[in-house]
Formats: structure tokens, sequence, C-alpha cells
């Protein structure tokens, strides 16, 4: 008997495989058995993943792109069909933070935002959507999100997230007579490389918990275990990433006539970072 969150037979694309929360799901959904697309733009990072999903006995194709170019997304959800012969779940995570005040920013970057967390997940529901149709099969797409969608006054960053939720729902709704799923996960705070984005001062801190000595610069890639080591120091305020991973291998896992549309995942209590 296949264990109940088997995702064997499977196959799940995830966007921003490379790092932090979208590692941790391409991860868990292969140890449950699925065949993992990992996208993004690191490609040593998703290198290492893969090679760790198939030495764990699982398998694993990687696509380097960044998704706000115009058909990264699509080639995705081709190179699911063309390794496996169909899509099953797509995972919408690629997202970059900018908590900085408005009258800071600047076009530039709030297209970025844009571009990466709302765009590309537009892409990423409307190709997954026709392939799943155009195979006839169930399907399943999970769409990060963030508290930030909870809260009215969360910035730019949080109108993405808000966006999100939006589209999500709007989808749900497109989606009644498919038997195609759709769930928005909304973690709170998790320790991943989008401490990158928040002010130096916290990144120092948060370098200190991890009582390594490590000098970052601004946007450098965090090591993981800076990340591992300041997680396990402030697990009361932040989320390990596999965390969000079994939220998303349990929406996935539900029976057919169970939709688990919105999941909210927070660490025991909040941390104010802005
Ligand atoms: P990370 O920075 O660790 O991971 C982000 C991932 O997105 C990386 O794999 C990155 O790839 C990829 N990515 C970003 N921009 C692009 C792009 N233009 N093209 C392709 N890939 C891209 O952050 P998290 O794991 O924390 O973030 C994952 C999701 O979780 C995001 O949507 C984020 O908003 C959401 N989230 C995170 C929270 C947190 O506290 N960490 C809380 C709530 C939500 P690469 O590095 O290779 O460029």
């Amino acid at each position: 008997m296949p264990e109940p969150q088997s995702q064997a037979g499977r196959t799940a694309v995830v966007t921003g495989a490379s790092s932090g929360i979208g590692r941790a799901i391409a991860e868990r959904l292969a140890a449950a058995g699925a065949h993992v697309v990992l996208g993004g733009r690191t490609e040593s990072a998703m290198n290492e993943a893969a090679a760790r999903i198939e030495a764990a006995g699982g398998a694993a194709t990687f696509v380097v792109g960044d998704v706000r170019e115009p058909g990264v997304v699509q080639g995705l959800i081709d190179a699911a069909v063309a390794a496996t012969g169909h899509v099953d779940v797509v995972v919408n995570n690629a997202g970059i933070a900018d908590f900085g005040p408005i009258l800071e920013g600047d076009a530039e970057r709030w297209r970025a935002l844009f571009d990466t967390n709302v765009v590309a997940l537009l892409v990423g529901c409307q190709a997954g959507v026709r392939a799943m149709r155009h195979q006839g099969t169930p399907g399943h797409i999970v769409n990060v999100s963030s508290v930030a969608a909870q809260d009215p006054s969360s910035g730019v960053y949080g109108a993405t997230k808000h966006a999100v939720n939006v589209i999500s729902r709007t989808l749900r709704l497109e989606l009644l007579e498919d038997p195609i799923k759709v769930t928005t996960i909304m973690p709170g705070v998790v320790a991943t490389n989008m401490a990158r984005s928040l002010d130096p001062s916290i990144l120092t801190t948060l370098v200190a918990l991890s009582g390594l000595d490590v000098e970052l610069s601004a946007g450098e890639r965090i090591p993981d275990e800076v990340l591992a080591r300041a997680q396990a120091a402030l697990s009361e305020f932040a989320a390990r990433p596999e965390d969000i991973a079994d939220a998303v291998l349990f929406a996935v896992s539900q029976p057919a006539g169970v939709h688990v549309a919105e999941l909210v995942v927070r660490p025991n209590k909040d941390l104010q970072l802005t």
C-alpha cells in the first residue's frame, strides 16, 4: 500500500527551487515519490539539490532561468512534460522581497517585484492548468503567498502577495468544473535567503546568532549553515523551510473531494522585521 502522502507517479514543477522554501518543497515532494522539476537562477544550488534528491532515490530535473523572461516558466512546464509525459503539481514559489518604504523605492524595483511575485506566478498558473487540461488528469496549483497578504499595510511586497491571494481565489472559481485544485500557502517568517533583503543590521544579528564567523555583503547568498543555526537559535520566531514544505505536501495529498484552499503557517511567535 502506498503511503497516504505518496506522490509516486506525479510530476511537480517548483519555481524558486534553488533556495529556501522552494528547495525544501522540491526535496519534500521528491522524497514523497514525485519527479520534481526545479526552476531557479543559481545552477550550482539546483545541481546540488537534484543530486541530493537522486542520491536519496528520487528523480529530479532542473532548468536554469529567470522567471521574468518570456518563455522561462512555460519552459519549466514543457521540461516536466518532456521528462515524464505529464505535469500534476505546479508550485509557484519564486519570489523576492523589499521591505523598504514606498517613498524610497523606485519603479525598476517595483517592476521586478511584480514581475517575479505576480506575473511569473500568473504565467505558471496558466501554463500549468493548460497542460493539466490537455492531459485530462487531476492537478494542483500551489501559490506561495505570505502573511503579508493578511496585513493591509504591508508595503509593495505585501501588495504583490495580496495579488497572489486574489489570483488564487479567482483561479479556484475558474476551475470549479475541472479536477484541478488551487492552494495558497501563507508562510510567516522563515529563515531563508530572503533575509538578504532585510536591513543590514538584522542580517548582522542573524549571522551573530548563528555563532559563525562569516562576512556577508549586501544581497549575497547566505550560507545554509548560517540560516540553519540562526533558525535554531530563533526557533520560536522563525519557521524552517521544511515546515512550509510539509504544509505543501499536506495540501497536495488530500483526497479528490477535499480542497485545501488556504494555509497559514507561522512560527510560534511573530518576529517584527519592519
Ligand atoms: P529565497 O530567497 O531563499 O528563495 C527565493 C527563490 O526564488 C530562489 O530560488 C530564487 O532563485 C528564486 N527567484 C527569485 N527571483 C527569481 C527570478 N527572477 N527567476 C527565477 N527564480 C527566482 O526566499 P524564500 O525561500 O524565503 O522565498 C520563497 C517564497 O516564499 C517567496 O515567494 C517569498 O515571498 C515567500 N515567503 C517567504 C517568507 C520568509 O520569511 N522567508 C515568508 C512568507 C513568504 P535564485 O536565488 O537562484 O535567483
